[in-house]
């Protein structure tokens, strides 16, 4: 299959509207990451996601929709979801909501709930009004790799397999919509993104962030999400996260450098620019970005992690920051990227 890369025009909006109203799929950018589109009432059409990705079935999709009118069409709005949607929405927030009839068991894996999405991108809102469909979308990588945050990282995951993809340019958030869970009491946040738990705790009295958004699964563990069984985010190289003091971590990295240069593995320091000047001349240090904009730190992180593969490295080893408002989302990346591989240089 010959994959089109077009600029949104309104031509190619509406070949992507033709396209997905007869079944086939479209990848589109939103604010978050790039989404693989499929009209979501269509179970043929939903389940060459799952195909064209390698995704796991049992791995339920986000339905974007243009409105919360439109998502009522899909799930019962209960008043906090309304409350959420008109503090944050359009904007990278997903509620997982009580299902209505209509959703296919493909999208939501059968479960009682389905996750909406209403994305804040001129184009991902322009392909909703022009097809006049609810798009199931994942993003639009291969399952497992960093998820894409431009038009070329989805055409090399996805060339071949898919007919169209409407180049946007680059996301704006850079990691995927922060998912709620709105059929618990209190709300459960099962992965953050680019609205934190600071956020939605000036709308809703109490917020849970489950655990597992920091840890690894355990054995037998049944998971509140099915996407957190699974490895993700990685790219090939090995990832290890080394936590503590700046100055500890500098001496730990350094270490581990040269332990593994001298096995000749090619290692990437990845390092916070304001921590860089501790590393001194050293030939393979790679900016993070500022710990005082974490926002521009998440928006290229997949991109980064793609970049290190195409240099070919082999070992990173990643600087982490704190746990607090787009940090939490950056370290639950970093952490499953990782497989939760972390080293304290304090210790
Ligand atoms: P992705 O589409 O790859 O950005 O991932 C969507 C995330 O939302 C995955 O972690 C899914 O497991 C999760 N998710 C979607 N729908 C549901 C649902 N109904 N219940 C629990 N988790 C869900
Ligand atoms: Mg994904």
């Amino acid at each position: 299959m010959n994959t089109q890369v077009l600029p949104p025009t309104k031509e190619a909006l509406e070949l992507a509207s033709e396209l997905l109203r007869n079944g086939q799929l479209v990848a589109f950018p939103t604010e978050t990451v790039y989404g693989l589109g499929a009209n979501a009432l269509d179970e043929a059409a939903v389940r060459g996601i799952f195909s064209a990705k390698g995704r796991p079935a049992d791995n339920p999709l986000i339905v974007h929709v243009s409105d919360a009118a439109s998502a009522e069409a899909l799930c019962q709005l209960t008043p906090d979801a309304r409350k959420l949607m008109a503090a944050f929405c359009p904007g990278p927030l997903t509620l997982l909501l009580p299902k209505k009839n209509c959703i296919l068991p493909v999208v939501n894996a059968g479960l009682p709930s389905v996750a909406i999405r209403i994305p804040n991108h001129p184009v991902a809102q322009a392909l909703l009004h022009a097809s006049r469909l609810p798009i199931a979308a994942p993003s639009a990588n291969v399952s497992g790799r960093p998820s894409p945050t431009t038009a070329a990282h989805v055409r090399y995951d996805l060339h071949g397999r898919i007919p169209l993809i409407l180049d946007g340019g680059t996301c704006q958030v850079g990691l995927e919509s922060t998912v709620l869970d709105m059929t618990t009491n209190p709300p459960n946040l099962l992965r953050p993104g680019g609205i934190s738990p600071e956020m939605l705790l000036t709308v809703l009295p109490e917020v849970r962030v489950v655990d597992s958004v920091l840890r690894p699964m355990q054995e037998g563990e049944k998971p509140l999400s099915p996407g957190m069984m699974y490895r993700h985010y990685a790219p090939e190289a090995k990832l290890i996260l080394v936590k503590g003091q700046p100055g500890h971590v500098c001496n730990r990295c350094e270490a581990l450098y040269r332990e593994a240069t001298e096995q000749g593995v090619s290692v990437r320091i990845l390092v916070f620019e304001e921590h860089l000047p501790l590393y001194g001349e050293h030939p393979h240090l790679v900016p993070l970005g500022s710990l005082g904009n974490l926002e521009a730190v998440a928006q290229l992180l997949f991109s980064l992690l793609r970049q290190m593969d195409e240099d070919g490295a082999q070992l990173l080893l990643c600087e982490v920051p704190e746990p607090k408002g787009i940090g939490l989302a950056i370290l639950n990346r970093l952490c499953r990227a990782a497989s939760f591989c972390m080293e304290d240089a304090d210790q």
